[in-house]
């Protein structure tokens, strides 16, 4: 299911299954295009608080069935213990996903993977709610350990206490993390859950494509104001066709006809990469320096007036250079902590 996808596949559907009709009506407009491969819609929701909709139950199934055979679109559902496992294979529903707020949690991860164990369905695993690689890459393990070959990976972003202008971050070292332990998984993302309103689907499924990830999952619902949950990251089927037409796929690498000015300008990255590590290399051999200085004349490591004068003079270079305030800021504040952790092993080793 997973294995050379035409880029990019995309999953679409409600955010939860609400009656036939809403079905039926969302599978009829998503048929159109080529690349809508999978009718999404959450039977049983994970609601953060408990008086919000909870999903239709096992009732939708045979609703999420029905009309993705009416439109032939396979279809999937967000399962969360073995019941719902046996519940979903039984009124067949295609592919599986395991939801964000279960990945977190190994015991039910482990449930759901010997549920499963046998049947060979194709399952989708949504990140943790919490950016924690390894928990992702252990609830993936789970699920390969239960010998299902079909799987792949859904980015929908991370919690976090401070207010952004994401629902949930998308902190796309992650996903690359994930790339670079499974370079053969293909990653989906899910701009939806990511943006937490519709404005923001076309840039992040963009940003998504030129990460290199496979495909999207976007929640769609025939009147996106009136769903029952996630209202306002909603779209309509049509307004998706609109955003599948507007997105870029470019290719990973130059194919055929390759000209060499990609190679030939990595090759200058490593030579500048090259100089940056040697500039290091020295500038800490004369922080140790200035540390076996200060504790031959008893001095304290910090020295606040040379840390601010080479913040700002830094800063001000790096701005005038097209640099962003908030980088030279991490770089140099990245530089100067390894550089007092190196002092104080300095100054608090035994003289010799
Ligand atoms: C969903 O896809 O509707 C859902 C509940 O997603 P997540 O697990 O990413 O919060
Ligand atoms: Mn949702």
């Amino acid at each position: 299911m997973f294995s050379n996808l035409h880029k990019p596949f995309i999953i679409a559907g409600p955010c939860s299954a609400e009656s036939p009709e809403q079905l039926n009506t969302v599978a009829k407009t998503l048929s159109q295009s080529s690349n809508i491969k999978l009718l999404r819609a959450g039977i049983w929701k994970p609601r953060t608080r408990p008086n919000n909709f909870e999903g239709v139950g096992d009732v939708g199934l045979k609703w999420l069935v029905d009309a993705g055979k009416s439109y032939r679109l396979k279809t999937t559902t967000e399962v969360a213990n073995a019941l719902h496992v046996e519940q979903a294979l039984k009124a067949g529903v295609d592919v599986l996903w395991i939801g964000a707020r279960t990945t977190v949690n190994p015991f039910s991860v482990q449930e759901i993977a010997d549920a499963i164990k046998g049947s060979n369905v194709p399952v989708l695993i949504k990140n943790p709610i919490t950016p924690d690689l390894d928990l992702w890459v252990g609830a993936i393990e789970r699920v390969l350990g239960a010998g299902i070959s079909d799987v792949a990976a859904i980015h929908r972003g991370f919690s976090s206490y401070e207010k952004t202008k994401f629902r949930n971050v998308p902190k796309w070292g992650i996903p690359v993390g994930l790339m670079q332990i499974f370079p053969e998984l293909p990653i989906i993302c899910d701009p939806s859950h990511i943006g937490g309103n519709r404005q923001l689907i076309q840039e992040i499924s963009q940003k998504a494509m030129d990460m290199n990830m496979v495909g999207l999952m976007v929640e769609t619902h025939p009147d996106p104001d009136k769903a029952l949950s996630d209202a306002a990251q909603q779209i309509t089927p049509s307004h998706l066709l609109e955003i599948i037409k507007n997105i870029t796929v470019r290719q990973k690498t130059p194919g055929r006809g390759k000209d060499y000015t990609l190679d030939d300008l990595r090759d200058k990255i490593d030579e500048v990469d090259s100089e940056l590590l040697t500039a290091l290399f020295k500038r800490f051999a004369i922080i140790d320096e200035i540390g076996t200085y200060k504790k031959e004349h008893n001095l304290t490591i910090l020295q606040i007036e040379r840390w601010t004068e080479i913040l700002t003079t830094r800063t001000e270079k790096g701005m005038a250079n097209g640099l962003t305030k908030e980088f030279i800021d991490a770089i140099l504040k990245a530089i100067h902590k390894e550089s007092v952790l190196r002092q104080t092993h300095i100054l608090n080793s035994p003289i010799d």
